[in-house]
């Protein structure tokens, strides 16, 4: 082929177009196509083999005898065309016969040529269809030619799936059919049923139109959408307004990476040359890419990959006009929301009547996202792999944490035994509301405290409907977190106070604001947000106490709420016995002021430190006479303790809760808060988890802060449990501790027949 790559596709593609837009019916239009494509690069043959029934069939050819049309069929992965197809990748031989996997069929009359290109017809990132040419003369095909084909393949996808051509449903074990049912795997992150439809948190374009009506009108668009793209960027980078906690950094740097990557934008530019629009020519080169990946089996190369492919649908909305996330265009129907991950606020502007559950590719048990879901009481599964190729918008998903699995287009039978399930599973939840009036009480007539986790206005209905005993963390950034600016102390205070009023006689714990880490504000600008490790950083406490405006506004608030009530305050991430004094003291001349205004006060207030750095652990002598009570926040202990953040995908599934260095931690502080009077709570997720809080229990807390949803399970675990053998217990596992101290656990509570849900 003589001319440039561009200019042949581009001839190509106006010959294509003249045909697409005929009024002939489908297998017609097959027939012009190879004969355009077969002229104009001068090849004898050119074939077209579609997917039907899960065997790839010649549907239209020049060159080899006709009489082969339909009845020549190849399995995938089998001859040249199959493993075409099942790889998705092209192939380039100048002697066709002498590859592996060449397939001879007598019936094509193909024993005449020697070389042989071949390239993937793509459709949902998998294999419908392979495009081939073949020479008499033993060449290779250059590599412009080679690009001229994909090109013209991606035309070919968008009139096979207009004609109705293919299955649409790939076969074999190795590549799933994305129109029958599958179901995928992951991590539980909050349990539950749920069933909805799949809508992606960035929506997936459909590329309607392949081929350009005016080159220069689709380059102006790339360009505009490039600039467009980077301001993006720039701005995410320096508000941080990407919400997503953990490896953030990273992946913004990676974003700007690719969003400034020239050779980027001029292979797009180059799809365009050759007649695509701005659309199909960045997915053209999003495909070649694909290719290019699959060939490389590197995980950190395929997180790479994952950035460009985010960045790249970034780049397909923008130039479709087609922005926002789906919550801003809002939810029509019972939803099942699927993202790579969200920050916590991203997650609270959906509405909660639709928004049924979450799938994440990414995710982990403690990340913020993870809470807020928790206390919204929508299942999330995470660490759910191959998403995108998999489940495609508008599929039809049916979600159960239980089995770590989300069912994707179901058939009858799935959702039969999913239905079934539910059932049992309402029941279930039935006998735990009846626990409702039930005091927690060990069998050995130990009374536990067992309150509720909370921080949105909804949230407050969760104590009468479990029957606990209060709100042992109350967390006040998640008003912050879903207003658009700083909430101003008069509307923290009518929530503070509606709070109060709700609960009644019931304690409720305040936890003044815990900003920053994966929590970032994106109307609190300031120098937090260039933080290369945020969760370690300029948050919570440390914050407040330096921006204390912040903490005087809500210590005034809270005062003010609770004139005439009691008032528990609690302080995060303390880490220094002096930090409490300070915020302390910064309450006090609130109390100070607000009496010398004559205004009526609060009847008490009591001052608590969460205990989740480990490092006030070696300070308890010094804090505990200070303190009123103490909350251990297993979350941020954790990922001290194990050096591991919590909201890294890569280390959700690393430590478990059940390991002795978290236990023997938890019992060393335990101990001297009992001695010095101290009620100490354990406020983290892990004491929402049957196995996790009976441990707990075992090492002499007696006071649980969980998720609403997790109060019946609890309590019922609470019940049946006889606390004097379990601690008996304990007290061996720690000293001399087995390997899997959650198996030998469990297995002692089936012998002691303690009820786990
Ligand atoms: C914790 O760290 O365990 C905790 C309860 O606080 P948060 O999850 O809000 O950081
Ligand atoms: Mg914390």
């Amino acid at each position: 082929m003589p001319v440039s790559a561009a200019a042949s596709a581009r001839e190509i593609l106006v010959r294509l177009h003249d045909v697409m837009g005929s009024r002939a019916r489908a297998p017609e239009k097959l027939g012009a196509v190879v004969n355009i494509i077969g002229e104009a690069l001068d090849s004898e043959v050119c074939s077209i083999y579609l997917l039907r029934d899960g065997v790839l069939e010649l549907f239209a050819t020049r060159g080899l005898n006709q009489s082969a049309v339909h009845v020549t069929k190849l399995a995938l992965g089998q001859g040249l065309v199959g493993t075409i197809a099942k790889n998705v990748e092209t192939l380039n031989l100048d002697e066709a016969a002498a590859h592996p996997d060449f397939a001879f069929r007598p019936e094509t009359g193909e024993e005449l040529f020697h070389s042989f290109a071949g390239v993937p017809i793509i459709r949902r990132e998998q294999a419908v269809g392979v495009l081939a040419v073949q020479h008499v003369d033993p060449r290779r095909y250059e590599d412009i030619e080679i690009e001229a084909l994909q090109t013209v393949a991606m035309v070919l996808s968008e009139l096979i799936a207009n004609a109705d051509l293919i299955d649409e449903a790939q076969g074999g074990p190795t590549q799933p059919q994305p129109t029958a049912a599958v179901s995928l795997t992951g991590l539980k992150l909050v349990e539950g049923m749920a069933r909805g439809y799949a809508v992606y948190h960035q929506p997936r374009i459909t590329i309607e139109h392949t081929v350009a009506e005016d080159i220069e009108a689709e380059r102006h668009r790339v360009y505009a959408a490039f600039d467009k793209m980077r301001e993006q960027i720039d701005r995410m980078a320096s508000q941080a307004e990407f919400g997503v906690g953990g490896e953030h950094d990273d992946v913004i740097e990676t974003y700007k990476m690719f969003a400034y990557d020239e050779g980027w934008s001029r292979r797009i530019n180059e799809a365009i040359d050759s007649g695509l629009t701005a659309e199909a020519a960045i997915e053209r080169v999003q495909q070649r890419t694909r290719m290019r990946m699959r060939q490389i089996d590197d995980p950190l190369l395929a997180d790479r990959m994952h950035d460009l492919e985010d960045l790249s649908n970034r780049l397909l909305r923008i130039v479709s006009g087609q922005m926002g996330t789906a919550a801003q265009m809002g939810l029509r129907q019972d939803t099942i929301l699927i993202a790579r991950n969200l920050g916590p606020a991203e997650l609270l502007e959906y509405d909660r009547r639709r928004l049924k559950g979450v799938v994440l590719e990414e995710g982990s048990l403690t990340a913020h996202v993870t809470i807020v879901a928790r206390a919204m009481g929508v299942p999330v599964l995470g660490r759910v792999r191959d998403v995108r190729r998999r489940i495609a918008e508008g599929d039809l998903l049916l979600i159960d944490t239980g089995a770590s699995t989300v069912f994707v287009r179901p058939t009858a039978a799935i959702e039969e035994a999913f239905e079934t399930k539910l059932a049992l599973r309402q029941k279930r939840r039935a006998a735990f509301a009846a626990l409702k009036n039930e005091a927690p009480e060990t069998r050995d007539g130990h009374r536990v405290t067992v309150m509720v986790n909370a921080g949105l206005r909804d949230d407050i209905a969760a104590l009468d409907l479990t029957g606990a005993d209060g709100i042992g963390l109350f967390r006040t950034e998640f008003q912050f977190l879903v207003s658009a600016t700083l909430p101003q102390r008069e509307r923290q205070q009518r929530l503070y106070r509606d709070v109060l009023d709700a609960a009644g006689e019931r304690p409720v714990v305040f936890r003044t604001v815990d900003i920053g880490g994966d929590k970032a504000l994106p109307y609190l600008n300031g120098d937090e947000h260039d933080e290369e490790n945020p969760a370690m950083g300029w948050r919570a406490l440390r914050l407040a106490l330096e921006r204390d405006g912040l903490m005087k506004a809500q210590a005034r608030a809270l005062i003010d709420a609770a004139a005439g009530r009691h008032l528990n305050v609690m302080f995060p991430m303390v880490s220094e016995a002096w930090e409490f004094d300070e915020a302390k003291a910064l309450f006090e001349a609130q109390r100070a002021w607000v009496e010398s205004r004559n205004r009526k006060l609060p009847l008490d207030i009591r001052y608590g430190a969460m205990l989740e750095v480990p490092a006030l652990a070696e300070q308890l002598d010094l804090l505990l006479p200070k303190i009123d009570f103490l909350s251990i926040g297993t979350n941020d202990l954790t990922q001290f303790l194990f050096a591991a953040d919590r909201a890294n995908p890569k280390l959700a599934e690393r430590y478990d809760w059940l390991s002795p260095s978290i236990l023997r931690f938890i019992r060393r502080v335990v101990g001297p808060a009992r001695e010095a009077g101290v009620p100490i709570a354990v406020c983290g997720e892990m004491g929402g988890r049957p196995l996790e809080a009976m441990a707990l229990i075992g090492l002499g807390v007696e006071r649980l802060s969980i998720t609403p949803a997790a109060v019946g399970p609890i309590k019922a675990m609470i019940r049946s449990l006889d606390r004097g053998a379990l601690m008996e217990r304990m007290a061996g596992l720690l000293a001399a501790p087995p390997r899997d101290i959650r198996g030998t656990l469990a297995r002692w509570a089936a012998e002691a027949d303690v009820e786990l849900a």
